[in-house]
């Protein structure tokens, strides 16, 4: 790699070195136009709890003159020009609370007495804390509508997007350049960081001076000028053929689309070169550079000054999020919660935000401060009407309203009696620099903000920005984050389906639903479309007391139920599957089970009762009867032995005989989704569909008998378990399945099955997380590359850390508090990534869910004969109830998917209990006469 060498061309400006030593930014000499502060403050913030405490940085840097270095002493009492006139007719000297205003008066505008012309001029440009107050209101007003999506375009605040999002990190690396448009020059630096926490880059600029006609030329000249600078600097400091990245600062008003895309709203300034406005000036210059063949050079970056600025305050070790500009124009930019910036998508996180605050007052909001001085100097300006804020307190404009406020005097004969004043006639007589030697401008600043916000606490600094480093800095956290989101994309893409995709995904469903049903395909297809001898959903007729048993999830439970006129009533006991019964012999698992059942009664006193008993059983079985199921695999966790291939009924009649408890009448196996629609058949008659996203994920539907091609008998509709779950294990998914799943499919004790169910339900979606995240650590993505083992133990991230860090409004310290529990030390972008990951997953487990419903319902919108399908989906399940956007985003994407079904989703309170009986009731109910 070449390392820029130190350039033996002598200072090409009168006097001051152009070249920076290398090395030291200590000893750097200060360029003199670049002076301002850094205020630190805090910011108590009621949105995100436990900011409280931590200190915010707010930079405000003076540009073009140098403001501090040239204060006077404390000699002036550091009061206002006005300072006579106020103490004699201002009552405002102390706040509300009786503070004393600080070392200096606040003047007061409205019923001035008597006076002499000049305490009258002075006290008009003196504004009281009062209408300062008002201002900062409308101020307020006028930010909070330029945030906004519906008022931004009409906004004199324009509050614009600047897509810088992060603050470096230290891990930046490599070489940066940077351009500088300046009124008067072009400023070129050329950076290396070292990936050191950057504590020594090496700096080299050069000031370039601009033909002063240039503001006015065509634009192609001014971008062909500053590629020029460019490639002149480049040439000296010897040629670099590798790739560099580079930051273009350019201080006006750009519409911007990304951190390297930027239209130009409109010049300012005393620029106004043509064919520029409504472009995108990055592009511009990346053209102009391209046509002195420097390919090498890519404009990453473009930056307002203010951002530079702030940005250059961050490194220093405390994060600065605000920073002000006042120099030729003026201007702020600060850190705002980025869904607060509603014209940019993203709401993860926080963006800078470009106040453009100059034209705040062009709709007349400043009417009652702007004195007659003002308005002069408005009508003489170029752009009379415009940047009404700018032109109070920007350095272009300050000289010339002391110039007419000093001429009305003198024409009101109140000063320079007889003498002659035609040489304040002219234009620009006064400097500004003039103006501010007389004033301790940043004092007073920091004491009227302390005044009209008590409530924050800032101490102004000089910025330390005197060199262009900041901006540089922003280029190589740019660089970054660049590559970064790139490699992130990359990893994330096959994980973000497409809408083609999904209406793969639902076609092949069809697909397999109608193997399933099939009686010659069933054997082959992945979703085994079971018939469960349910054949109607609940009338509000059933009557009678049950019991109910609850196994395939993470509890098992036993109850009675009560099916009565007046509604259902249930108690309801919770046991315990140890792992070594799931997994031992299925001897022992029933046995368990019946011992269970003993308790219960027992406790219940229902031992001397035999009431029908309704088995929730949920995993798949070929049932040959209600009461008669063989099963056919097991899932989510359960491997007991010799279960598979045996009626699960006649194991549990044969554990009860072994516990000799013989009053024990099982009169139906139902899956956990078809008591999940028949519970919320009972309200809805319109439920023909049960949907089960929880532990593992699976479908029931109302089917034509006629269409079921495994089962006798033509008349009427069967409740078909879908076990939709192994959809995809004949391979149909492959396409669909990442890496990430074939890890966690692997790790699992029934790997290469129920491939649908690994997408979508709480038993993997953690997983399928953790295994991301370990590939991101891995490509130093995340946690700075810092392995933690912790992450590296299987299920130590659940599913309901999904739910929690995708809450909406969370704070993102909550979700480094998640990650800070797995021992990982997760940044603000860290965790910003960490909940994009969480998103990504999620997003896709409801898509997927959504494609799978989208084909039952379409399905039974044809099997009808319906143009359109009113139909109620019954459904249970922890992730389905508790993820913050699982639901809505599986109704809007199945809405999308199947436009002629109007689908309404109904949550099951206890389906697997209430289900079960109202199963076992229906059953009794077509048997009794
Ligand atoms: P089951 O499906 O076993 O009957 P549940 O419907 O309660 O039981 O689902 C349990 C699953 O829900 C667990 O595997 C867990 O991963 C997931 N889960 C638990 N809490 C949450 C939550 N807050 N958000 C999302 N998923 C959760
Ligand atoms: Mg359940």
């Amino acid at each position: 790699m070449s390392s820029p060498r130190r350039p033996s061309s002598q200072p090409s400006r009168g006097g001051r070195a152009p070249w920076s030593p290398r090395g030291e930014r200590g000893r750097l000499p200060p360029v003199s136009r670049c002076v301002g502060m850094v205020m630190w403050g805090q910011q108590p913030s009621p949105a995100a709890p436990g900011l409280e405490d931590s200190l915010c940085a707010i930079a405000v840097v003076g540009r073009s003159c140098a403001l501090y270095p040239r204060l006077p002493g404390r000699d002036g009492g550091g009061t206002l020009p006005s300072h006579d006139a106020a103490q004699t007719s201002a009552p405002c000297g102390r706040d509300a609370e009786g503070r004393a205003l600080g070392s200096f008066q606040l003047g007061h505008q409205d019923n001035i007495p008597s006076c002499t012309p000049v305490q009258r001029a002075l006290m008009l440009l003196t504004p009281s804390l009062e209408k300062l107050q008002a201002v900062k209101c409308r101020m307020l007003e006028a930010m909070d509508k330029g945030l906004s999506r519906q008022t931004h375009a009409q906004a004199t605040v324009r509050m614009l997007p600047t897509f810088v999002c992060s603050t470096p990190d230290g891990t930046e690396k490599g070489d940066f350049m940077v351009v500088e448009l300046c009124q008067s020059h072009v400023r070129t630096l050329f950076v290396t960081l070292l990936g050191d926490g950057n504590q020594s880059p090496q700096l080299m600029y050069k000031i370039f001076d601009m033909p002063a006609d240039m503001l006015q030329g065509t634009g192609e000249a001014l971008f062909d000028f500053i590629a020029q600078c460019v490639h002149k600097f480049l040439e000296e400091i010897g040629s670099l053929q590798h790739r560099l990245p580079l930051g273009f600062v350019f201080p006006f008003s750009c519409r911007q689309t990304g951190l390297g895309k930027a239209e130009l709203i409109s010049w300012s300034k005393g620029f106004q070169c043509s064919d520029v406005e409504g472009k995108d000036v990055v592009q511009l210059l990346q053209a102009a550079i391209n046509k002195l063949e420097l390919y090498h050079v890519q404009v990453i970056a473009l930056l307002n000054d203010t951002v530079g600025t702030m940005m250059a305050s961050s490194w220093g070790g405390k994060p600065c999020e605000i920073a002000l500009v006042t120099g030729t124009g003026t201007n702020s930019c600060f850190m705002a919660e980025a869904e607060l910036v509603e014209v940019v998508e993203e709401s993860n996180g926080r963006m800078c935000v470009n106040s453009e605050w100059g034209c705040f007052g062009d709709d007349g909001a400043l009417g009652d401060v702007l004195t007659p001085y003002d308005h002069r100097v408005d009508q003489e300006s170029s752009n009379p009407g415009e940047r009404r804020f700018e032109k109070m307190v920007g350095g272009l404009y300050l000289g010339e309203i002391v110039r007419h406020a000093v001429l009305m005097l003198a024409a009101e004969q109140a000063l320079f009696v007889g003498a002659s004043t035609s040489v304040l006639g002219a234009k620009d007589a006064f400097k500004t620099q003039q103006v501010l030697e007389i004033m301790e401008f940043g004092e007073i600043l920091q004491s009227v903000a302390g005044l009209l916000a008590p409530e924050c606490t800032a101490t102004l600094v000089p910025s330390a920005d005197t060199n262009g480093l900041g901006v540089a800095m922003v280029t190589a956290v740019a660089q970054r984050l660049l590559t970064q989101r790139h490699e992130v994309e990359q990893l994330l893409a096959p994980l973000r389906l497409s809408r083609a995709d999904l209406e793969r995904v639902q076609a092949l469903m069809r697909q397999e639903m109608e193997r399933g049903l099939g009686r010659d395909s069933n054997a082959n297809a992945s979703v085994r479309m079971l018939p469960t001898y349910v054949c109607n959903t609940p009338d509000g007729t059933e009557r009678g007391d049950f019991l109910a048993l609850d196994l395939g999830g993470t509890n098992f439970r036993v109850l009675v139920v009560r099916v009565m006129q007046e509604g259902i009533h249930m108690a309801s006991e919770i046991y315990v599957v140890p792992t070594s019964v799931m997994q031992g012999t299925g001897e022992a698992l029933f046995d368990h089970i019946v011992e269970c059942i003993m308790d219960f009664q027992t406790k219940q006193n229902l031992m001397e009762q035999v009431l029908p008993l309704s088995f929730t059983f949920s995993f798949p079985c070929q049932q040959l009867g209600l009461d008669k199921a063989v099963l056919l695999t097991w899932t989510k966790g359960f491997s007991a032995s010799g279960c598979v291939g045996q009626d699960v009924v006649q194991l549990l009649r044969d554990a009860a005989q072994r516990k000799q408890h013989v009053a024990l009448k099982v009169v139906a196996v139902v899956n956990d989704t078809v008591g999940t629609m028949m519970a919320c058949g009972y309200d809805d008659p319109k439920c023909e569909i049960g949907l089960i996203v929880g532990t593992g994920t699976n479908a029931c539907y109302m089917e034509e008998r006629k269409n079921v091609g495994t089962v006798e008998g033509d008349e009427g509709r069967m409740c078909i378990n879908m076990e939709w779950g192994a959809f995809g294990d004949n391979g149909c998914l492959d396409d669909i399945f990442t890496t990430f799943d074939r890890m966690v499919d692997e790790k699992t004790i029934n790997a290469g099955k129920q491939r649908f169910e690994k997408l979508i339900s709480g038993m993997y979606l953690g997983e399928i997380v953790r295994h991301i995240l370990l590939a991101m650590v891995d490509k130093q993505l995340l946690f700075r590359g810092k392995p933690s083992l912790k992450l590296q133990t299987r299920d130590i991230f659940q599913t309901k850390f999904l739910s929690t860090i995708e809450t909406d409004g969370l704070a993102l310290q909550q979700v480094q508090g998640i990650l800070r529990d797995l021992e990982l030390d997760a940044s603000f972008e860290d965790s910003v990534l960490v909940r994009e990951v969480c998103q990504t997953v999620s997003l896709r487990a409801a898509q997927l869910c959504a494609a799978g419903l989208a084909a039952v319902v379409e399905k039974m919108r044809e099997n009808r004969g319906l143009a359109q399908l009113a139909i109620t989906v019954g459904v249970d399940g922890t992730l389905y109830k508790m993820h913050p956007h699982f639901s809505q985003n599986l109704q809007q994407l199945l809405q999308d998917l199947a436009p002629n079904c109007a689908v309404t989703f109904l949550q099951s309170e206890d389906g697997s209990g209430k289900g079960a009986a109202l199963v076992a009731a229906v059953a009794c109910r077509e048997t009794s006469p």
